[in-house]
């Protein structure tokens, strides 16, 4: 299939690794001209050396300086932009909601969802001069449910959608569309590294909490990234080009999170 994106210009905000970097390189080998920002300069260079038609940035998207320069930068090295995925995130805290320590519940709110906001303010004037506009804003399986010991990721991944269903309808009458991804356990370091927090509280091993977790979906798998990565890139493309405003989710049919 012909995604149609060989002159898309991309933002993937912490692109350099994880589910971001999967995403890029979809959209790379789409033809798409991509730009990533991340933190974590050695990953930056590595992405860059991997991809060499990469443009690369640092940029923490929870500081507003910060992302006016990326978004800068990254508008004049594109030469324009259709498109922005809003990936950045980071896992927060686990632990009883009253006993984290309240720096590390607004550090996750601010990169989760905060960050998103930072860079979607800024990229919407140049968003109107495209005919494919669009923002793909991750949100997670957390932001459709509870999620206990981990309520700072969980409230801001349920922010992530009402921000996306707002600009979806505040920004469809310039042709910019917006959606936001809800996966469920993505197949990676970062997962590996939250079953063994979850595991440790629940008194059980990474192996049987990861087996209990998986019991709960109607398929019994984590999730590949590279489903995410072409999800996306078809939502983006012109072949999406009536969706917006959803929440999607690929997550095996998740029914719940403990
Ligand atoms: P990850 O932890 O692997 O991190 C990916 C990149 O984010 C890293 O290169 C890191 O340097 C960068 N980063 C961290 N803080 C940043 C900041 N403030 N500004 C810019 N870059 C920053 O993440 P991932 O697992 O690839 O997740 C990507 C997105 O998907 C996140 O929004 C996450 O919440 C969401 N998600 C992940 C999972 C999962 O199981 N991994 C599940 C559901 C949703």
């Amino acid at each position: 299939m012909d995604l149609q994106l060989t002159s898309a210009k991309v933002i993937v905000t912490a692109g350099a690794s994880g589910i971001g970097l999967k995403i890029t390189e979809r959209l790379l080998a789409e033809g798409a001209s991509v730009y990533i920002c991340d933190i974590d300069v050695a990953a930056l260079e590595a992405a860059k050396e991997k991809n060499p038609s990469l443009m690369t940035g640092v940029c923490d998207v929870s500081k507003r300086d910060s992302v006016a320069n990326m978004v800068e930068q990254a508008v004049q090295g594109l030469g324009g932009l259709d498109c922005l995925i809003n990936n950045a995130g980071i896992a927060g805290p686990t632990g009883a909601f009253h006993e984290i320590d309240p720096n590390d519940w607004d550090r996750c709110i601010e990169v989760c969802l905060t960050g998103q906001f930072n860079c979607a303010r800024l990229v919407v004037d140049h968003l109107k001069k495209s005919n494919n506009a669009s923002i793909v804003n991750l949100s997670s399986a957390a932001g459709r449910f509870g999620f206990p010991n981990r309520a700072p990721y969980s409230a801001a991944k349920w922010g992530v959608v009402g921000f996306t269903k707002s600009l979806s309808m505040e920004l469809g009458a310039f042709g910019i569309r917006c959606n936001a991804v809800l996966p469920g356990p993505v197949d990676g370091a970062r997962i590996q590294a939250v079953i063994q927090e979850k595991a440790n509280i629940a008194g059980k091993t990474a192996e049987e909490f990861t087996k209990t977790w998986l019991s709960m979906a109607s398929i019994k798998e984590l999730i590949d990234p590279q489903q995410l990565a072409d999800l996306i890139a078809f939502i983006v493309s012109p072949l999406g080009r009536t969706i917006s405003g959803q929440a999607l989710n690929v997550d095996g049919d998740l029914q719940c999170l403990m």
